[in-house]
């Protein structure tokens, strides 16, 4: 998608630090990082959040939950704990409307979350 700036990352046309990527997802760190550890899974294909997600991106969904899974327990931090989230919309938080699942570790979460 076009001025999309997470479908440039995924093209290459803006630089990023990957840490995984396979045939359905990319994942990299945040360029904000709110956590010691903290990446964006996004979908190769783009939808603008989960409230525009349908049916056919069923698989993609657990697929990214999985991946954040798996990165998690590559880095570490399976046993500890980690955070994943989200964001929806504006009162969700949601600045980047391509959607993403964020995966935090490294510190201590409170809930509910800000
Ligand atoms: P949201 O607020 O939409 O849930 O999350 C968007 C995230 O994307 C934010 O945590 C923000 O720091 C991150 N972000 C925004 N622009 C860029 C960028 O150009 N590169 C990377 N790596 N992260 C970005
Ligand atoms: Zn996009």
């Amino acid at each position: 998608m076009k001025n999309c700036i997470f479908c440039k990352i995924i093209s290459g046309d803006l630089p990023s630090s990957k840490v995984f990527e396979d045939e359905t997802c990319v994942a990299f760190k945040d360029i904000h990082p709110q956590a010691p550890f903290h990446v964006l899974i996004v979908p190769r294909e783009h939808f603008d959040s989960l409230d525009k997600a349908e049916e056919k991106h069923k698989e993609t969904l657990g697929h990214l939950l999985l991946t954040a899974a798996e990165i998690a327990r590559r880095e570490g931090f399976s046993q500890k704990g980690y955070r994943v989230v989200i964001n929806t919309n504006a009162d969700g938080g949601q600045t980047v409307f391509h959607l993403h699942v964020h995966l935090l570790a490294g510190r201590i979460f409170v809930f509910p979350p800000g």
